[in-house]
């Protein structure tokens, strides 16, 4: 019998965690992805669970393989730099590209097709034809959205569905350890920290450097800081040098010199003086416009949408990476588990339209002060979100924070 096919668009986290889980069930699988080199040069920071782990292993990852960094707790600091809140909680924090490579590594090159862009899709009698804008066409028994926040294959699907602004950005950077200050290295680097300031908040830890390494002095430090933007404001940062505006985001090399100075500038004048450096030395600065995606349906005839096309919760939850490969792994467990793809795809988005809703408001609920201008979390009491609950609610699954009553 004919193996099934599924066409993968999105060659990021979730599109390879969706094609090694399908090929490891004896699915044909494609992978299209619109970069044409590997995206390992790309990225900052993620939070490891060992949820995340779980997933890594049964696709037989060597633990320690795919990098991370051990920390013992979080710590909160308020506006001076004073820390005020200590909680400990032992986890692992990693460079994003650590988990992608182990993932890239796993599958079938050949079947990896970077430079591809997904254009559209025709569906005849249970086969869907998938167009590129090169004009190379693929035959898929099941279709799978992994295309991220802005997906083109939503847009087909779900076109009513759109990111919504939050009204603030993430500004991100890294710095190597060797470029931080002996001061830095000892009283900050090894903190999973939460700063406090009036109307923002930065989230700072170490992660591997970058070839992996673990080692003291070779690893590397990692910030983002949540920042209001109006919409205008917004539309400035994402116009380039020749005036045009790119929707969405920016890549860092267009972002116009006068906004990292901004950046900068704001962290001496907003951030208590021992943080200044992390945002100061970043040799690699990116803006990420902080969007929701809310959805009501994961399953679309024979279309499944699984990561960040099919929900985006904030980054203060954490789980971007995670939910991806849960996502991923429902879907191809519920395709080689059910008698028909259509009753795969029901299973598969009864399973996790409620864990996607479950991040989303979470995520809402941890950004909602930024969002409203208001001075701090506390401002509002409603918000149950004293800043000492903060550190341990953010950066991880909702569901241990239901679990354990947080
Ligand atoms: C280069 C990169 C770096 C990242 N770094 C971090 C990080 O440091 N920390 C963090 O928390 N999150 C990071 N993320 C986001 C994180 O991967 C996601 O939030 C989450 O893991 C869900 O992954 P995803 O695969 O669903 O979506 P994404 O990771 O957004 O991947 C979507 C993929 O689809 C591709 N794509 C989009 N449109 C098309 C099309 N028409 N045809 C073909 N391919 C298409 C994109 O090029 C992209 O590779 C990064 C994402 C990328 C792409």
């Amino acid at each position: 019998m004919q193996n099934k096919r599924a066409v993968i668009v999105g060659g990021s986290v979730g599109g390879l965690f969706a094609g090694n889980y399908l090929c490891r069930r004896n699915w044909d699988v494609e992978i299209l992805e619109t970069a044409p080199e590997s995206l390992a040069s790309r990225g900052q920071g993620i939070a490891r669970h060992a949820e995340l782990e779980d997933l890594l292993d049964l696709l037989d990852v060597p633990r320690g393989m795919s990098g991370g960094i051990d920390v013992s707790g979080r710590t909160a600091f308020d506006r001076t730099g004073a820390i005020i809140s200590q909680f400990e909680l032992d986890q692992q924090l990693c460079a994003w590209n650590q988990v992608y490579l182990s993932l890239l590594d796993l599958f079938p090159r050949a079947q990896y097709h970077g430079g591809n862009i997904f254009a559209g899709m025709e569906t005849t009698g249970g086969v869907t034809t998938v167009r590129t804008t090169e004009g190379r066409t693929f035959e898929a028994d099941v279709v799978i959205g992994a295309d991220g926040f802005r997906s083109g294959v939503r847009q087909i699907v779900a076109p009513e569905i759109q990111p919504e602004y939050a009204g603030y950005v993430a500004w991100r950077g890294t710095t190597p350890e060797s470029d931080l200050s002996e001061t830095f290295r000892v009283d900050i680097f090894s903190h999973y920290a939460f700063l406090f300031m009036s109307g923002s908040q930065l989230i700072g830890y170490p992660i591997d450097g970058p070839d992996g390494s673990q080692l003291p002095g070779e690893r590397r430090y990692t910030y983002l800081w949540y920042h209001p933007a109006s919409e205008e404001k917004l539309a400035d940062i994402l116009t380039d040098a020749s005036g045009k505006t790119h929707e969405y985001g920016i890549a860092p090399h267009l972002m116009r010199p006068e906004h990292l100075k901004t950046v900068r500038e704001n962290a001496r004048r907003e951030m208590p003086a021992n943080f200044h450096e992390a945002v100061m030395r970043a040799e690699s600065t990116t803006v990420q416009p902080i969007y929701d995606v809310d959805n009501d349906h994961l399953a679309f005839g024979n279309v499944a949408l699984i990561g960040d096309a099919a929900f985006v919760a904030r980054p203060h939850v954490g789980v971007g990476v995670l939910k991806a490969g849960q996502d991923a792994l429902a879907l191809a467990n519920a395709l080689a588990d059910c008698d028909s793809i259509p009753e795969a795809m029901a299973r598969y988005e009864a399973e996790r339209l409620p864990a996607g809703k479950r991040a989303l408001n979470h995520a809402r609920n941890l950004g909602a002060f930024i969002q409203r201008g208001l001075d701090s979390p506390t401002d509002d009491p409603s918000l149950n979100l004293p800043l000492e609950r903060i550190i341990r609610v953010s950066g991880r699954p909702v569901e241990h924070v239901i679990e354990q009553g947080l």
